[in-house]
């Protein structure tokens, strides 16, 4: 089992707020794109993830189970 983290692009502003909460997940690239760094998490490693979800401002972020 798991998770897995999408982010609708469209929606993104590049706030940040994401890699703030869990760097090993999100990214932010020069140019302000988010990369997912982890796209695959498995469910103890999913907290900061679930964190990342409620921060973001615009909710960008989902996760599936
Ligand atoms: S917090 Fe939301 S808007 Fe900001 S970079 Fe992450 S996904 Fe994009």
């Amino acid at each position: 089992m798991g998770i897995r983290v999408e982010v609708e692009r469209d929606r993104c502003e590049g706030y940040g707020f994401c890699e703030q909460s869990a760097p090993e997940v999100f990214r932010l690239d020069d140019e302000g794109e988010l990369e997912i760094l982890q796209a695959e998490l498995p469910d103890d490693q999913c907290d900061r993830a679930e964190a990342a979800v409620r921060l973001c401002p615009v909710a960008a972020l989902r996760l599936k189970r």
